[in-house]
């Protein structure tokens, strides 16, 4: 599943690129997540001016409007020149002047939704519930630690919840507890303040590690073939039960929370 890493590099991959194109055709596919929104008409002759990124949302500002795109469990884009015709899987195509932007999508958990502005109720329900970004500045370990304060839950799920910090998928969120020495089952309101602040250093570390990753494979998602190329880092527990500890040499142990799995080791990371 494209988590924050992948989602902003695919962002990168062609934001700039597209900046300035002129729309001139949309081909819907089969029904994704949600509905466009809009009769594609709508679209024709509007012009792209930004792709910022919220969350796992872009935001591919247009002179009038915006659309939201989700990339949801398996999909990925491409912007290039020329594609070949759109395949089985191919759901949402927007022809420009600079290229063709395609949404590849065999799950169907994707979506790309037009609102007239990021004040409409459509983008508000999608975007208003959204915690910080954790690589801008606004990711502070104080308030991280106060807002852990107020839940109960396990500090796994909690990161999961994506509403104090965003982007924190599974695979990073196991990959940071790790890192923090912290058991993904502890109350998220009995994590002192400097572990707090080690787990809020972690997640930014394991996040820019991973988009450090993805910029190197970013010739693969804008080049015409298009391979879409999610990337992984080399985890330390993240899939790895069973296997020995990197650190301690304990197994690697796996279970089930909120019905996603999570790696941690019993030795390095305290409850
Ligand atoms: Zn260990």
């Amino acid at each position: 599943m494209p988590e924050l890493p992948e989602v902003e590099v695919t962002r990168r991959s062609f934001a700039e690129r597209i900046a300035g194109a002129t729309i001139e055709g949309v081909r819907l596919g089969k029904p994704l997540r949600w509905p466009l929104g809009c009769e594609p008409s709508v679209l024709l002759g509007r012009r792209v001016s930004s792709v910022h990124r919220r969350g796992k949302y872009l935001l591919v500002h247009l002179d009038h409007g915006c659309l939201l795109l989700h990339l949801g469990m398996s999909g990925s884009l491409q912007f290039a020149p020329t594609l070949p015709a759109p395949g089985v899987h191919d759901h949402f195509e927007m022809q420009t002047d600079r290229g063709v932007l395609r949404l590849h999508d065999p799950r169907r958990f994707g979506a790309v939704v037009h609102v007239p502005s990021l004040d409409d109720a459509r983008a508000r329900k999608l975007l208003d519930g959204l915690g910080v970004e954790p690589l801008e500045p606004g990711f502070d370990p104080v308030a991280f630690h106060r807002s852990l304060a107020k839940r109960r839950a396990s500090i796994k799920q909690v990161l999961l919840a994506g509403d104090i910090v965003v982007g924190v998928g599974n695979i990073y969120a196991s990959e940071a507890l790790f890192l923090a020495g912290i058991r993904p089952t502890a109350r998220a309101d009995r994590i002192s303040r400097p572990r707090a602040a080690r787990l809020h250093r972690a997640i930014i570390d394991v996040l820019q590690r991973a988009l450090a990753l993805g910029g190197s494979t970013l010739r693969d998602f804008s080049s015409a073939q298009g391979e879409s190329g999610y990337f992984q880092l080399d985890a330390m527990v993240y899939d790895r039960a069973g296997q020995p500890c990197r650190v301690c040499a304990t197994p690697v142990r796996a279970i089930r929370q909120g019905q996603r799995s999570t790696f941690f080791c019993p030795l390095c990371q305290r409850p």
